[in-house]
């Protein structure tokens, strides 16, 4: 894909101007305030923008992973905390929901999650560790009907704001069998953890959360038992392509904030981008937001396509990610003192940097998945594939 549709450049307009007119203005009270933006995210619900990958039937606007990412991409130019917010209540929130659902699951959850009135987390991670995703401890004993949950999952995002519907959980179900269920937030046993106090992304909500005895009646195994690993690694996939657009939102936003200062900021009685060093930053950022951006709608085409996309979207996450975190420290550089202020958004960017690299498979991991997909012997636990 060379060239965005004009369908494709109008969902770009509408995001940058909600990015611009509505976030931007108050990014910084917001990240000093770290309160979860509720009336924002109502807002990207009434705008369409929760909605745009989802079937028009639950008020969505029947596009794709492109055009997610493109908004993501515009909202987190001005704010990581909220573009990841947007993008986990619609990759991580709804999107289980959409794939594995069944027709009354989604009747149930979609249009709430879709119009942006509730989100929802996912819970993969569990305190014992998120790379090792077999290895979980969280198990659902068969009760009668329905399913009794024991355990605990770590760093789960959008699971108790207080518009959080449910959180979409992994359980062991049998011995190297794992299945999903949509835990309800009013569900007897279901505990929040205190808010995590995150280097950055402040405003969004992150606990750990304890299951301790909770009985869910069989229509909320969400999927087949058994399926639940396999299910919620294909949603990480696409989560990841739009994880890359947000670490190059972030990377634009670096470019925007350099390319400004450089012109207005003067030492020597000149402005410091007279200065090879700084504009040759400048140079870079640019450079770097073009080819990340290329690297993760050439992963999103792919999968609105239908075809392959894994090897891709790992590439892209790597190597945004990457890119982002080394935008980040350079741009800081340009800024000087003020770019070690949370007033600044390259101070904030600064912050929000280091986890684009951890979330959705660490670095290592997409390296990994790379490898995996070159035919490399390599697997994560470090053992030999049998020839
Ligand atoms: C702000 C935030 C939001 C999050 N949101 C969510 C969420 O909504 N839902 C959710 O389920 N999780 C969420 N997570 C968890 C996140 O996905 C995990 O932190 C991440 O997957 C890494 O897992 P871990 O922290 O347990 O590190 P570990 O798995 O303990 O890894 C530690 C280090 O060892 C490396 N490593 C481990 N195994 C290998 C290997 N085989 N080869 C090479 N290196 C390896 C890792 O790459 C890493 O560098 C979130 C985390 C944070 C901090």
């Amino acid at each position: 894909m060379l060239e965005l549709t004009s369908r494709q450049r109008v969902v770009r307009e509408q995001a940058r101007a909600f990015a611009t007119d509505e976030v931007a203005p108050v990014a910084a009270e917001r990240y000093r305030r770290g309160e979860y933006p509720i009336d924002l995210v109502r807002r990207m619900g009434e705008l369409g923008l929760i909605g745009l990958p989802f079937p028009r039937e639950y008020g969505g606007q029947g596009m794709g992973l492109v055009e997610l990412c493109l908004a993501i991409e515009e909202v987190g130019r001005v704010d990581q905390s909220l573009g990841i917010t947007l993008e986990s209540a619609v990759s991580l929130g709804a999107m289980p929901i959409l794939r594995f659902g069944s027709a009354a699951q989604r009747q149930r959850w979609l249009p709430a999650l879709v119009s942006g009135e509730q989100v929802a987390g996912f819970g993969l991670t569990e305190p014992t560790g998120g790379t090792d995703t077999a290895g979980l401890h969280t198990r659902a004993e068969r009760d009668g009907d329905g399913w009794v949950i024991d355990g605990r999952k770590a760093w789960i995002g959008n699971a108790g704001s207080p518009i959080t519907s449910h959180v979409t959980i992994t359980a062991a179900t049998g011995e190297d069998e794992v299945t999903n269920f949509i835990v309800p937030a009013d569900t007897p046993g279901f505990i929040l953890g205190a808010r995590n106090d995150l280097v950055g992304w402040r405003t969004i909500d992150n606990r750990h959360l304890d299951f301790d005895g909770c009985r869910l009646p069989d229509d909320h195994r969400l999927g087949d038992v058994g399926a639940g690993l396999a299910n919620f690694l294909t949603i990480l996939d696409a989560g990841r392509v739009a994880i890359a657009a947000l670490a190059v939102g972030l990377i634009q936003g670096c470019l925007d904030a350099c390319s400004e200062h450089a012109v207005e900021r003067r030492a020597f009685d000149r402005p410091i981008g007279s200065f090879q060093a700084v504009a040759f930053t400048v140079a870079d950022l640019a450079a770097s937001a073009q080819l990340c951006r290329d690297a993760y709608l050439r992963a999103a085409w792919l999968h609105d396509q239908g075809r392959p996309f894994t090897t891709e979207a790992a590439i892209a996450k790597l190597r945004c990610t990457e890119e982002a975190v080394s935008a980040a420290r350079a741009a800081t550089q340009v800024f000087g003192g003020l770019g070690f202020s949370r007033e600044s958004a390259v101070g904030r960017f600064y912050m929000d940097a280091k986890i684009l690299e951890i979330g959705e498979g660490t670095s290592e991991v997409q390296r990994l998945v790379i490898a995996q997909g070159l035919g490399l012997p390599i697997r994560p636990d470090g053992s030999v594939p049998p020839h």
